[in-house]
């Protein structure tokens, strides 16, 4: 028997991802997604426990008609809003700014500041507003909780955070890091720890969460220190459709020198650019795929590989003189999880200064769970580790609710 699962909600503007998530035993009785809502072909795929897949194809026009089908399909098999081993409601919301440093109860006053976070993410809390009233409607009864995206990095001290831009101006606009993907950071950080047998307070980490988004972060001792996105995921690591760090200076440029409009120059920086930008191709194993056909085309996708690699080897250099020790660098998402080429190159010659190195055998096997790669004289561990941040936002809001 149950004591509790969560749903969890992820809400986009268009699309809801949903994972119906039992922390005790890690269990997903049901999981899916609906796309092109308020589009033409809208349409929900559900994955229930024994993995059978159900599809429908029907017009949504907005959330509510998406989170009504997704109600459907969960009540269809006893897991509905109104069943009672459901406790929570657990949405991932991307900007909390430095108030929410922890998962939240919704309240009216809550929905008020995830709304005047709005202009720091215009695109996403406007969306995870919308999950978060939507699922409300459906049961007015279940608790929502709001796990935000920027939380684990509201501990990164002042000297990070800060911009060194006029500090009237800064302050006046909220301007800061903020940093993004907090929860695979906080989740992949803790299960590093336990890999290596120590507690996360006594250890300190490099996270690389190498996704389509990509971000680096330095956790000491459990705290994160430093991270690689900033006032928005632009910065940073170089992604797959994003640039990560440019001079500032390029937009200038590119305004004065080829006329283009900020909406342009935004389009070009986070759809155009990064991997896609680079060589025409965002996903890893093409690019992998293109460098051993060899020939012209091999060479584009080479460079891309190598900015992409460089950028995160300077990132593994600066957050190894932040941490001062350094006991694991932790690779996960879909490249990280999955690209022992990249993760080779990443640490490739540092056994020598700053100490990470890859065991070539261990690095190649291919294993579902966490796992070190580096060899046992290793002085900086390295690792596998699948991010999970579904569950982390399941432990967090349960723990909330019947805490
Ligand atoms: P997001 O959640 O940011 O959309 P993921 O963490 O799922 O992204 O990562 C997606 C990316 O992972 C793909 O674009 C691809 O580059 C990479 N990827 C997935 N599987 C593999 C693989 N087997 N080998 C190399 N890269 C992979």
């Amino acid at each position: 028997m149950t004591d509790g699962r969560v749903l969890v909600l992820n809400s986009g503007s268009s699309s809801v991802k949903y994972q119906l998530v039992d922390p005790a035993d890690r269990s997903r009785p049901a999981a899916g997604i609906v796309e092109r809502i308020g589009e033409r072909g809208s349409r929900l795929r559900h994955t229930t426990a024994d993995g059978a897949r159900r599809t429908r194809e029907e017009p949504m026009p907005d959330h509510r008609a998406a989170l009504k089908a997704m109600a459907a399909e969960l009540a269809a098999d006893g897991l509905g809003f109104d069943s009672p081993g459901l406790v929570a409601v657990g949405h991932r919301v991307v900007h909390g700014g430095r108030r929410f440093t922890e998962p939240t109860l919704v309240t009216p006053e809550v929905e008020a500041e995830i709304e005047r976070l709005v202009p720091l993410a215009p695109l996403h809390n406007p969306a995870n507003l919308t999950g978060i009233r939507t699922a409300r409607t459906l049961n007015p009864n279940l608790p929502q909780v709001a796990v935000f995206d920027t939380a684990f990095h509201t501990t990164i001290p002042e000297a990070a955070a800060r911009y060194a831009i006029d500090t009237g101006v800064a302050d006046a606009h909220r301007i800061r890091r903020y940093g993004f993907h907090g929860t695979s950071h906080a989740h992949v950080s803790r299960a590093c720890a336990r890999l290596l047998g120590r507690d996360p307070s006594e250890v300190n980490v490099i996270v690389l969460h190498l996704g389509n988004g990509a971000s680096a972060s330095a956790v000491a001792g459990g705290r994160c220190v430093e991270t690689s996105m900033g006032l928005t995921p632009l910065e940073g690591l170089v992604m797959g459709t994003r640039s990560g760090d440019v001079d500032p200076a390029v937009i200038f440029h590119l305004s004065r020198v080829a006329g283009m409009s900020v909406d342009a120059i935004d389009d070009l920086l986070n759809r155009r650019s990064g991997l896609i930008g680079l060589c025409g191709d965002n996903d890893m194993r093409e690019i992998r795929r293109r460098i051993d056909e060899g020939g012209e085309d091999g060479e584009r996708a080479r460079l891309a590989f190598e900015v992409y690699v460089h950028r995160l080897r300077k990132y593994v250099g600066a957050y190894t003189a932040v941490l001062g020790r350094v006991d694991a660098i932790a690779f996960t998402a879909g490249v990280g999880e999955n690209s022992a080429e990249v993760r080779a190159a990443v640490v490739a010659g540092m056994d020598e200064g700053l100490g990470p190195v890859v065991d070539p055998e261990r690095n190649a096997r291919r294993e579902d769970g966490p796992r070190i790669i580096s060899p046992e004289y290793a002085r900086v561990a390295v690792a596998v580790v699948p991010t999970d941040e579904e569950l982390e936002i399941a432990v967090q809001a349960h723990a909330l609710v019947t805490g």
